[in-house]
């Protein structure tokens, strides 16, 4: 295995680690957050479970065991700088997400009983940037582990995220924010400003 190689997936897990250690206190916070509306059903988890073993689970057996064998291919160490730098994209706009929604985040499709539209900060550009990070996260899983499962998996997983998830949580917004988030929705981009 070359050097380039094992640098890149240490890179994989360091940034898998900052990501989970930037939620945390997110994630302590909502847990006493009243709730007054959730669709936090059977598919929503089934989303969440497969996201996970896309974007840990696989990756992580690769990193550890190097399995599956038979998809490993070698390794282009200009891979292991483009790959760092979107990771490191994905951490900083995942970072700004967690900032700008504050108390009204949540892992799932969920309304707070005092839940505020933001329309600031990143969201005043794209509406679901913390989406893109994740589509960004699975972009640098795909640079950074030379493995035609290992890799792509966290860009399918991530795909599946938002794809599952967005027309359900636009549905839901309007639902709870009616005109406001209709006009937000005119205003800004789903997760390209300009293009998509
Ligand atoms: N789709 C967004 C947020 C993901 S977190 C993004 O990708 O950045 C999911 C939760 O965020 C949902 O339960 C929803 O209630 C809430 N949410 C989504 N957009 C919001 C917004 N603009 N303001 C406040 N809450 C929002």
């Amino acid at each position: 295995m070359s050097l380039s190689a094992i640098i890149a997936e240490n890179v994989w897990w360091i940034c898998v680690v900052a990501w989970f250690v930037l939620r945390w206190p997110h994630q302590r916070r909502a847990r006493k957050e009243p709730v007054r509306t959730s669709r936090r059903d059977t598919v929503d988890w089934a989303v969440l479970a497969f996201v996970t073993l896309c974007n840990a689970v696989l990756p992580f057996a690769y990193v550890v065991a190097k399995v599956p064998r038979f998809a490993n291919y070698p390794f282009h160490p200009a891979c292991l700088w483009l790959g760092t730098a979107v990771f490191a994209t994905a951490i900083w706009l995942f970072y700004r997400t967690h900032q700008n929604l504050g108390r009204n985040w949540s892992v799932s499709l969920e309304i707070r009983r005092e839940h505020r539209l933001v329309t600031t900060g990143i969201y005043q550009h794209i509406r679901h940037p913390m989406y893109l990070a994740f589509l960004l996260w699975g972009l640098a899983q795909t640079l950074l582990l030379p493995n035609w499962i290992a890799g792509p998996a966290g860009l399918i997983g991530s795909a599946t995220l938002f794809l599952l998830r967005v027309w359900r949580e636009e549905g839901l917004m309007v639902e709870q924010f009616g005109d406001q988030y209709r006009a937000y929705m005119q205003r800004t981009a789903r997760l390209v400003p300009w293009l998509f």
